[in-house]
């Protein structure tokens, strides 16, 4: 049976035009780049997210992350998925279990860390029990345009049983950062930056100035509030 066109857009959504696109004009074990994929579907938005949901369908689609040999506007269609121009196969999501590449991607992407509490497979928790380990979670997002979406994402065993029912809302994050003032976002953009979060001049003087003997907290304190005073 020849394939459906992938330029039919009146028939499939984009999913199923890009998997088709992959098998009739760029073919298994072939490069693609994303300018080429861009040009195919000019015009239609999330084309890469798109590329993305092939990957949950079993579609193994290589970037340089998995191999190095391609340039960075390279991607490698390695292997069909799930026949998702079939009526049915498209729904046949995610209930199945990861692909190596999935679950590699995802680690180096969360830097092989638990995204939760931060721990390193292999390290201990410092309760005396087992060390950590790393695994995938499957989280529900919820995206801007009010979708819902499973994203990947690492953690360690002990955060991925209490993490189960958990569902993100991307939305209301997006509204708290854009309330920060511009210091805070400055900051927040660093810890971001540096995957970490870097104490402050300020916390680390806080810190300090707690730990002081009374008659030095009580010079601190009044410098403080002669350089308030001053500015007010
Ligand atoms: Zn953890």
């Amino acid at each position: 049976m020849p394939l459906p066109d992938w330029r039919d857009a009146s028939k499939h959504g984009t999913m199923i035009r890009a998997a088709l696109w992959l098998e009739t004009e760029v073919g298994e074990g072939n490069v693609f780049t994303k300018s080429k994929l861009r040009e195919a579907f000019e015009g239609v938005s999330q084309i890469d997210r798109r590329i993305r949901d092939l990957r949950d369908r079993g579609w193994q689609i290589d970037t340089r992350r998995e191999d190095p040999t391609l340039e960075l506007d390279e991607q490698r269609y390695v292997k069909k998925g799930l026949e998702v121009w079939i009526p049915g196969q498209a729904k046949a999501k995610a209930k199945s279990n990861l692909t190596a590449s999935q679950r590699t991607r995802t680690m180096q992407q969360d830097n092989f860390l638990c995204r939760s509490c931060g721990i390193g497979s292999g390290e201990s928790y410092g309760d005396g029990g087992s060390a950590a380990q790393l695994d995938i979670a499957r989280r529900k997002v919820r995206l801007p345009d009010g979708s819902i979406e499973t994203q990947l994402v690492t953690e360690c065993n002990k955060c991925r049983v209490g993490g189960r029912a958990r569902e993100e809302d991307v939305p209301a994050l997006l509204s708290e950062i854009k309330a920060l003032s511009g210091i805070e976002r400055q900051a927040l953009a660093a810890w971001i930056k540096a995957d970490r979060r870097e104490r402050s001049t300020l916390e680390r003087l806080w810190g300090h100035y707690r730990t002081l003997p009374e008659e030095s907290r009580a010079v601190l304190a009044a410098a403080v509030n002669d350089e308030s005073g001053q500015e007010g």
